[in-house]
């Protein structure tokens, strides 16, 4: 096994808790600002309030720093477990050809009991697709249908130059809709939090501040505290799907191609895109030039790679879809774009957020 340091993706997390603790501090300021400027002379208890309050959501966000960040480390370890380990209920054979399919990927879908894993199956021959429950269930969705009037629509799917079309004209009301992917669409310089270094400082607590604030709070198990921040604080879900970064075809290749780089990974070259149920499957191809690496040791490193520099955006790597020759590797990512899909890509995510276990081993 490769050992990917923990050290670099612990600093990833925890800078993006930090920038989430920013935000929060932010809003929680923000809310007290906008009362203030209502009107009415602010009580004169006011100003104590917001402190305090300030003070026990900074102080809450730094007791919970450590835990969550493992959390997280620990959720992104037993997700790819699951679905590493999981396997088809039986082989399935092509409805046009009758050659048996090949599991190309496997997805995780619902909750709890309605957890269940999603597995595609792609022909070799024709690339007819059929989808599985780990049941043995066949995937039937409902068929497209007209976002005006519901009618069943058919629809169609052209490549314009470096555009994907894929459109649809509704037979009842005759509503049109294209929904257009420019492969050539530069990437967004993307947004700079300027102050983001200054109110780090500013909301983050040092460790000893910090360590002063857990020993005060055990000390006082203050009540009022934990209702104040119940109040002020944000439901964390609400935010999830607006933080998952969009990235079209070039900024995702704008991101990887550095991240797979650092670890000898060359020559990164997408193959054409393909849109499959409203998402869009890249494949790619790659050279592995670092000699310490066997073709299977390669692989899982370079998915490994791919996960983590997608794992805040709609992006990730399809499962069991790497392959190596001679040091050539290739595999293939998908991107969502649909609210329906990040909905679905966010609640996988947060629930491996969630799920408090100290008991999975990560094994990276
Ligand atoms: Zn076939
Ligand atoms: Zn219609």
């Amino acid at each position: 096994m490769i050992e990917v340091a923990n050290t670099a993706k612990d600093t990833l997390h925890s800078d993006e808790y930090d920038r989430e603790t920013v935000e929060e501090c932010r809003r929680l300021e923000q809310r007290f600002s906008d009362k203030e400027k209502e009107g009415d002379k602010p009580a004169p208890w006011y100003g104590l309030t917001r402190d305090l309050a300030l003070y026990a959501l900074r102080g809450e966000r730094y007791r919970r720093k450590e835990e969550t960040i493992a959390r997280r480390r620990n959720a992104m370890a037993e997700y790819h477990e699951k679905l590493d380990k999981a396997k088809p209920a039986s082989i399935v054979y092509c409805l046009a050809c009758r050659s048996q399919m090949n599991v190309v990927e496997k997805d995780l879908r619902g909750f709890g009991k309605k957890e269940q894993i999603l597995f595609y199956f792609r022909c070799p021959e024709c690339n007819e697709m059929r989808r599985f429950f780990d049941n043995g269930e066949e995937y039937r969705p409902a068929p497209p249908s007209c976002i005006k009037c519901s009618t069943p629509v058919d629809q169609t799917f052209k490549r314009e130059g470096s555009k994907l079309i894929h459109s649809y004209t509704c037979a009842k009301c005759g509503y049109h809709e294209d929904d257009v992917i420019d492969l050539d669409e530069k990437p967004k310089a993307p947004k700079i939090d300027k102050d983001f270094i200054k109110d780090r400082e500013k909301y983050c607590m040092s460790k000893k501040e910090g360590d002063d604030y857990v020993n005060w709070i055990v000390l006082m198990e203050l009540p009022q505290t934990k209702e104040m921040l119940e109040r002020y604080s944000d439901d964390p879900k609400a935010d999830v799907i607006s933080q998952i970064k969009k990235l079209n075809i070039a900024q995702v290749e704008a991101l990887l191609k550095p991240a797979v780089e650092k670890e000898k990974y060359q020559d990164l070259v997408f193959g054409k895109p393909e849109i499959y149920q409203g998402t869009v499957i890249l494949p790619f191809t790659i050279q592995d030039t670092s000699a310490d690496r066997n073709d299977y040791d390669s692989q899982l490193f370079l998915k490994r790679l791919i996960d983590e520099a997608l794992g805040e955006t709609n992006w990730r790597a399809m499962s069991d879809d790497f392959g190596y020759k001679l040091g050539l590797l290739n595999g293939r990512i998908r991107g969502v774009e649909s609210e329906k899909d990040l909905a679905e890509l966010a609640r996988v995510r947060q629930k491996k957020q969630d799920k408090v276990s100290g008991s999975v081993e990560d094994k990276s």
